[in-house]
């Protein structure tokens, strides 16, 4: 048997061992069709059928209530950070952004280009290492939007609970937390994530929309830019990907056999409690980075006292098989991404590399 890695890395990620076995077993010749199914049109019975799965198991997962749609787009999150505006962001309205971290910046500064935009919470005072209060967030009465990060991947916050926005509509970007627990999707006008982290490999982006955020549209947008396009030809309007998709569905199915999102979470967070008690059991030699109440569930960042001992917990990380521990360059120290398909024997295997590495050197 291959031996595989402890994998924590932030994306493209780990993917269920289930899902690639699967996938293994249907790349030569999918459902006996003698080919694979990235050899066949987009517009055959076979690519259909797992277009229309994976719509209808997202909008299960989520409890999608009636008039919401699921779309497949390219381009990652960040050509959502544009299409938004693109489409949302009408004349006399403005943009409401809630300043969590470097991706919500990324959308902010996209959406800057497009219209007017303003922030409407901000955790910049607190060093982008909590999550603005829900309370705190007030959006202007012409927004056009509110637009939230609802797991900032790089520093590691996690929004727990989210703002009630009224009549304004809420956006979020998802792209490192989506279907990793319960959530009111209802209260969200759109949610949208690169697959690349919690459901599949890079390529396809997943869109979730409520119909009638798009009924006042601009006329001039560019055609493969209008939500409208995607959602009038049911993502088909051009090539999709396709063998992102379907790993999408797989990985779906994998939720769902697994307990839906109820499983997912109650598996989630035993697999963090390991790693977050043995950063707080560790009597100061590794320590949380950011404030404990808004601790992700995806993405745990921490520290040790100094980068020479940072270096030192890497090097032995890897000789043990640990993959993806550095933090983000843009701000170093450590982060172990752990999403749904991380499974807990690494998480417990990472807690008592951690409790070694620091009883070795005490
Ligand atoms: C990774 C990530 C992105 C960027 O996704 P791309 O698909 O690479 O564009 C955007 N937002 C969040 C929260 C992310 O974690």
């Amino acid at each position: 048997m291959t031996k595989r890695s402890y994998n924590f890395n932030a994306g493209p990620a780990a993917l269920p061992l289930e899902v690639l076995k699967q996938a293994q077993e249907q790349f030569v010749d999918y459902n006996g069709i003698g080919m694979s199914i990235m050899e066949v049109s987009h517009r055959s019975k076979e690519y259909e059928q797992i277009n229309d799965e994976t719509q209808q198991l997202m909008s299960e997962l989520l409890g999608l209530p009636a008039g919401y749609k699921v779309l497949f787009i390219t381009g990652g999150a960040s050509t959502q950070f544009t299409m938004i505006p693109m489409n949302l962001l009408t004349a006399g309205k403005t943009g409401s952004y809630i300043m969590t971290g470097a991706w919500a910046e990324k959308a902010y500064q996209e959406a800057q280009l497009v219209g007017e935009v303003s922030i409407s919470a901000s955790s910049r005072e607190g060093g982008l290492l909590n999550m603005p209060a829900i309370a705190d967030i007030k959006a202007p009465s012409n927004s056009a939007y509110v637009h939230i990060t609802s797991n900032e991947t790089i520093s590691g916050t996690q929004f727990n609970d989210f703002p009630n926005t009224g009549e304004i509509p809420l956006i979020a970007d998802m792209s490192s937390d989506i279907l990793s627990r319960q959530i009111d999707a209802s209260k969200f006008a759109m949610i949208y994530a690169g697959a690349q982290k919690n459901l599949g490999p890079s390529g396809v982006t997943v869109v979730i929309v409520r119909e009638d955020l798009l009924k006042n549209e601009p006329k001039n947008l560019p055609t493969m830019l209008r939500y409208s396009t995607h959602l009038k030809n049911n993502s088909l309007y051009n090539t999709p990907p396709v063998y992102s998709v379907y790993m999408v569905n797989l990985v779906l199915k994998w939720i769902k056999a697994n307990g839906g999102l109820a499983g997912i979470e109650a598996k989630n967070r035993e697999k963090t409690a390991l790693i977050y008690n043995t950063i707080d059991n560790s009597n100061g030699f590794y320590e949380g980075m950011v404030e404990k109440a808004d601790r992700s569930l995806m993405n745990i960042t921490f520290k040790l006292q100094s980068e020479e001992l940072e270096k030192q917990f890497l090097k032995e990380a890897a000789a043990s098989s640990f993959v993806g521990l550095a933090g983000h360059r843009s701000i170093g120290h450590l982060r172990a991404s752990t999403y749904n398909a991380v499974p807990y024997e690494s998480c417990k295997a990472l807690a008592e590399f951690m409790q070694q590495f620091q009883s070795k050197l005490s």
